[in-house]
């Protein structure tokens, strides 16, 4: 938990969510402003600022998450064939919650490449 993180109160239920998937160490909620019919955040409930300030000791759990997003992305039928996963990193990558997150987007077709 790291004070005044957005993210870690919204884990702790002091800032409400709409929850998809909850377990001991990952929670996944739907992003308040949907850039795609699905748009579900999900991260990891210890606080790390991004994936440039992760280290080893992450690795477990941020490869926990990407078999995570498969598994919700089965939950929504509007999902079609495919999906797209996202992790802004860094204020260059588009990253504004300093939380690490991922996007898992989907209900429609994307282009390539991002903007
Ligand atoms: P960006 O804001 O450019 O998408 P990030 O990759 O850091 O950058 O994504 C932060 C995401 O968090 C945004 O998609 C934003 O809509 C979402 N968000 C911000 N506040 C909340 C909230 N209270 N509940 C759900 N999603 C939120």
């Amino acid at each position: 938990m790291s004070e005044n993180c957005l993210f870690c109160k919204i884990t702790k239920g002091e800032i409400p969510s709409y929850k998809v998937y909850e377990d001991e160490k990952v929670f996944a909620f739907r992003d308040i402003n949907p850039q795609a019919p699905v748009h579900i955040l999900i991260i990891p409930k210890k606080h790390i600022g991004g994936l440039n300030t992760a280290s080893e000791e992450d690795e477990r759990i941020l490869g926990n998450i990407q078999i995570i997003v498969s598994k919700i992305a089965k939950q929504f039928s509007e999902m079609g064939n495919g999906f797209r996963l996202v992790n802004n990193c860094g204020a260059d990558g588009g990253q504004t919650v300093f939380h690490i997150h991922y996007h898992l987007l989907g209900g429609r077709v994307f282009g390539w490449p991002p903007g």
